[in-house]
């Protein structure tokens, strides 16, 4: 087994965008990616919404995002490598008090926004602003009363961002090794002075080699862009990942009344329903022009335990006793939607304040906790990732913009709490 300068651990989007970046500046650097599924982006990078949005409030989140937008916009722009990205737009459909109205308008100078007042949005064919008297009082809702669009916010497609940067990797050299799960990260000295025990508490540590399916592999440094994975690899170092996983299900709903909302116009180019944010609990529904459909979805937080199963699974019960109702309660003839598809993922949760986590410990980076936006924010994280990785003060991100490479880390960290997590 040849010696690697680098051996990164997963090859979803931040595996990807960091390899990508730190082969980049660093082109005679030998690189392994390796991952236990049988391609690249298969993990929970498939199982997103694959939305996309700048509209963050903490300014970190809004840098990340803002730019990895732009950059996407350019490849598939500029550069014509389609990425499936389509400006749609996130519309937050909104009552008369609330907490977000004041977070969207503190963004109004950074990104693009439109604010639809009740007039407006009661223009749109079937949303029924004003849910009926006992269904309100029982669900706990509220009339809609106005709207705010993000016009810097759509839809993309996760396998084609993945395709971009793999493309990227192999024209660069880069080796893939799938169908290979890293199963521990051995511990050693610095200086090995072959005494059984080591390494003992007063030697210098690092990683020396990685266990595998496929047997052991050795490298100079380690990348682990293992998500929700990765805290079963980092706890028996002692290492803490900082991340807890949340599962989140979507449900694709088809038929009639799915493609009537699907094909709303007046808010894109497209005439297709921007995603669309519910007023309560964050129930959101995720155009899907691609299969004639949407997708409905939810980040709830209080009763969804932290458990963790290796593949989990969507349940209808959920989506019957849960998201149908508030649904029905805005679109009339919701009732007629037939669930045609529904899968499950996890969000890589920093608990604290809801931004990345990029860190290094000994000789190995640690890049996890996107929160339920990794995609979005993929190509910054692989921007900063390599700032990390190699020493750097600053990540310079794309369109001109630097910010602290010591931010998202553990030790002087300093980021405010992310008010808009969906
Ligand atoms: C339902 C849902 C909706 C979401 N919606 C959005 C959205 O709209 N927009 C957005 O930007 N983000 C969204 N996200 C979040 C987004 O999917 C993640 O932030 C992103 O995919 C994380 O990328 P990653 O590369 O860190 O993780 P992953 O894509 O999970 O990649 C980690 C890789 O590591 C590999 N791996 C793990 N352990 C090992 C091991 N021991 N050995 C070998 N390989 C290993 C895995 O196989 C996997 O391929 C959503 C997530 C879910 C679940």
């Amino acid at each position: 087994m040849p010696k690697y300068d680098l051996i990164v651990v997963g090859a979803g989007i931040v595996g990807l965008t960091s390899a990508f970046y730190i082969k980049k500046n660093n082109p005679d650097l030998s690189i392994l990616v390796v991952d236990k599924a049988q391609t690249y982006g298969q993990g929970n990078t498939a199982r997103s919404a694959a939305g996309f949005r700048d509209l963050f409030t903490s300014p970190i989140n809004f840098n990340l995002s803002h730019s990895t937008i732009g950059f996407y916009r350019h490849i598939q722009e500029e550069a014509g490598f389609n990425l499936g990205m389509q400006f749609v737009g996130y519309l937050f459909l909104l009552p008369r008090k609330n907490r977000l109205d004041e977070q969207l308008k503190s963004l109004g100078n950074k990104t693009k926004l439109r604010y639809l007042d009740g007039d407006q949005i009661s223009r749109v064919d079937g949303l029924n602003l004003e849910p009926s008297k006992d269904i309100a009082e029982i669900l706990g809702l509220e009339r809609i009363d106005h709207a705010v669009l993000g016009e810097n916010c759509g839809i993309i497609e996760p396998d084609l961002v993945c395709s971009y940067y793999y493309n990227e990797l192999k024209s660069l050299g880069v080796e893939f090794s799938f169908s290979t799960e890293v199963t521990a990260l051995r511990l050693e000295p610095e200086n090995p002075l072959n005494f059984p025990g080591e390494p003992f508490l007063w030697q210098k540590k690092r990683i020396g080699s990685i266990a595998t399916s496929r047997g052991d592999m050795i490298s100079d440094q380690y990348l682990l862009a293992t998500d929700v994975w990765t805290t079963a690899l980092t706890d028996p170092l002692g290492v803490d990942s900082h991340v807890r996983p949340k599962k989140r299900e979507i449900f694709q709903v088809s038929g009639d009344i799915a493609q009537k909302i699907l094909h709303t116009p007046d808010f894109n180019n497209q005439s297709i329903l921007p995603f669309t944010i519910m007023p309560h609990y964050g129930v959101y529904i995720r155009p899907a022009p691609k299969e004639n459909s949407l997708w409905v979805g939810v980040a709830d937080d209080i009763g969804r335990d932290f458990s963790f199963e290796e593949q989990p699974e969507a349940r209808e019960e959920y989506y019957q006793n849960n998201l149908r109702q508030v649904l029905e309660a805005y679109w009339n003839r919701y009732d007629s939607t037939r669930l045609t598809s529904m899968w499950a993922g996890y969000y890589c949760y920093n608990t604290i304040d809801k931004a990345p986590y990029i860190y290094r410990s000994m000789n190995v980076t640690i890049a996890d906790g996107t929160s339920g936006s990794g995609i979005l924010k993929g190509d910054s994280i692989g921007r900063y990732v390599a700032a990390v990785y190699a020493g750097k003060k600053e990540a310079e991100l794309y369109g001109d913009v630097s910010v602290d490479s010591s931010l998202l880390g553990v030790e002087g960290r300093s980021v405010p709490v992310e008010k808009i997590i969906l």
